[in-house]
């Protein structure tokens, strides 16, 4: 069977779905393999790399029309895939809550697509897992971009000329972004402190050599619902949480936001009073602007002023990371295919009951099938 690996047509999407190293393990595996020319431009990876490693590379309708598995890092439109094979399978990031009308269109074009966002936090599935892959590398890169704006140094510094005290960095919302920016502000020499609203996430801050703030004695804390993700807090949790982020953020430097609840919009953590309350120079990076924003007057795709602390809003950000972030997500993918191999097939066998399958497919047959997007 063929793999196809799509070039990604999103805006200021750098990455790819696949590497010369996750190419050479498909061929291992018995399939062939066709990268669409140009696919690896953004991550640095030429046509020439992708060829030494055994992938025919050629143009998009011939990827298109010869495989029957497609690999890309966001979904493309179903009228971009005309031509698939019947049954043809798409493999990708397809983000069904932002778009459902693409994801119609793929039932319609009878394709079978497997989101791999959808992928199920289990043991089996870590190593599948897009979202963590993804999140580390954006969590580390929002406090680069913070230090990238910010006019004063991280760590301490005691100098002949004095001494410089050390940035202080607030970290609101504890997953995979969040222990990663907790870590890349510790290894700059940053005071970090953190906040979430699921308990377990305190001995894991600590655990960093961060401060944990939270919000104690308080009705509906514990935060916690399935497969280890956020609930919606109570009124009342609200109420105390914005109580203590008020005295606390006036006193930080930066902060990173990274609040999200999946099927949800993302939180609101941080009012424009309590930006007015920071000091000028200080900085916000918002991580969850493109689910809504966990900030006031953070705008997607854009860095704004607001009361003179900057609140950085960028889009897609494992994308500015993109050889990193597409090694990652192509590692992902290989695994997830290499764990359904039918060695006697050489193809991918999606048992229709497995845990995974059921997690991630989002149509087949002509129909949407995911229990999450039923009408
Ligand atoms: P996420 O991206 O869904 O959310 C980011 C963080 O925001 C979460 O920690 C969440 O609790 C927090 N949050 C939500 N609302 C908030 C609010 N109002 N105030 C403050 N914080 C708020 O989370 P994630 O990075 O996907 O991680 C969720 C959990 O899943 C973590 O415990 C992670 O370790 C776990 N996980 C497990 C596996 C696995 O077992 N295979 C894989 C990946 C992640």
């Amino acid at each position: 069977m063929q793999i196809g690996v799509l070039r990604e047509t999103a805006d200021a999407e750098r990455r790819v779905a696949a590497t010369p190293e996750t190419v050479k393990k498909l061929i291992g595996l018995g399939a062939s393999v066709a990268v669409e020319s140009g696919a690896g431009a953004g991550a640095n990876i030429s046509d020439a790399a992708f060829s030494e490693a055994g992938a025919t590379v050629t143009d998009r309708k011939a990827v298109v029309s010869g495989s029957e598995l497609l690999f890309a890092v966001q979904g493309p439109d179903a009228k971009d895939l005309k031509g698939a094979k019947a049954g043809a399978t798409l493999a990708a990031i397809l983000a069904p809550f932002a778009d459902r009308a693409r994801i119609d269109g793929y039932a319609k074009a009878g394709l079978t697509t497997l989101a791999m966002e959808f992928m199920p936090r289990i043991t089996r599935a870590q190593s599948m897992d897009v979202l963590s892959s993804q999140s580390n590398l954006a969590g580390y890169k929002s406090v680069i971009d913070a230090a990238e704006s910010y006019g004063r140094a991280f760590p301490m510094m005691m100098t002949a000329a004095g001494t410089i005290s050390a940035a202080r960095v607030f970290v609101m919302g504890v997953g995979v972004a969040g222990l990663q920016a907790i870590a890349t502000a510790r290894r700059l020499g940053a005071l970090v402190s953190a906040t979430d609203v699921r308990a377990a996430t305190k001995e894991q801050i600590e655990s960093l050599g961060a401060k944990a703030i939270f919000v104690e004695n308080v009705k509906g804390i514990e935060g916690e619902g399935t497969g280890g993700y956020a609930t919606e807090m109570s009124d009342e949790y609200k109420a105390a949480q914005a109580a203590l982020v008020s005295s606390h953020i006036a006193r930080q430097d930066i902060v990173i936001t990274t609040a999200l609840i999946p099927g949800r919009p993302a939180p609101r953590l941080i009012t424009d009073a309590q930006i007015a309350s920071m000091k000028p120079g200080s900085v916000i990076v918002d991580l969850a602007v493109e689910s809504g924003g966990n900030v006031e007057g953070a705008v997607a795709g854009q860095s704004v002023i607001v009361h003179g602390v900057t609140i950085i809003g960028h889009k897609n950000v494992p994308s500015r990371l993109a050889a990193d972030a597409s090694a990652l997500y192509a590692r992902n993918l290989f695994n997830f295919i290499n764990a359904f191999w039918d060695k006697d097939a050489k193809a991918p066998a999606f048992a229709a009951d497995d845990e995974i399958v059921k997690g991630v497919k989002l149509t087949e047959g002509g129909a949407v099938v995911h229990e999450r997007l039923a009408n």
